[in-house]
């Protein structure tokens, strides 16, 4: 399975920076609150930038959670809506319907855009939405950090996760709104990942890594991995 626009990546030099994630849906699919939470903007983004540009996300909602994440506000964006069904000042359940899937705004087909954004309402402060969504039903997560043989981040490097499923996908480019979970520290995330023994595998500079991990349903496999020279 590849993640074509993974989080914090161009897609391997297609897109702009992915500040979420996307879902597929057609106009039919419902959108439905990822948590309990207050609506803090619906509608159309023409007058109000919640991305670098207004007529960015089309229409869209934002929901504040109920729960602080370390102290800090936690909300989630839902972005390309075909229809808004909720209202500013709205509290909303988990579960309950927000909108209907659409392709307002920049998008390029019928798909969600899902972001979560951890300290304030910005575009410069998302994390990885893997990381806040429980995986699916006996699958897990896996999550790492690459570090090259100077202990930075290299940005778009290609991670290959081998096993009962081969999962590809690219390190973040941290910076530009981009950002590591507080207390994991990962640049890339796997999930939905069918549990099972695995071999991750990167290149970084001229040498190829690679380690087991073991894929635990419900659970988050981290590894690290940093590059010698
Ligand atoms: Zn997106």
């Amino acid at each position: 399975m590849n993640l074509l626009y993974p989080y914090g990546t161009t897609g391997g030099g297609e897109y702009l920076i992915h500040h979420g994630i996307d879902m597929a849906g057609n106009p039919d699919t419902r959108v439905l609150a990822a948590g309990d939470g207050e609506v803090v903007a619906a509608g159309d983004d023409s007058q109000v930038a919640y991305g670098p540009t207004t007529d960015f996300y089309g229409n869209l909602v934002i929901v504040k959670l109920d729960q602080d994440y370390k102290g800090q506000p936690v909300y989630y964006l839902y972005g390309h809506l075909s229809k808004v069904l909720v209202e500013p000042g709205q509290k909303v359940k988990r579960g309950e319907t927000v909108g209907f899937v659409g392709k307002s705004g920049i998008a390029l087909g019928y798909h969600l855009h899902f972001e979560v954004r951890v300290g304030e309402n910005s575009y410069a402060s998302t994390r990885n939405p893997l990381l806040w969504m429980e995986p699916l039903p006996r699958r897990g997560i896996v999550a790492g950090r690459i570090l090259d043989a100077q202990g930075k981040f290299p940005p778009e490097v290609l991670v290959i996760l081998e096993g009962k499923e081969r999962w590809e996908s690219w390190t973040y480019r941290l910076g530009q709104g981009i950002n590591s979970d507080d207390e994991l520290g990962e640049n890339f995330v796997f999930g939905d990942v069918e549990p099972g023994e695995y071999v991750l595998e990167v290149k970084v500079g001229p040498h190829i890594y690679k380690r087991r991990v073991v894929v635990e349903p419900g659970k988050i496999s981290f590894v690290e991995i940093k590059a010698i020279d």
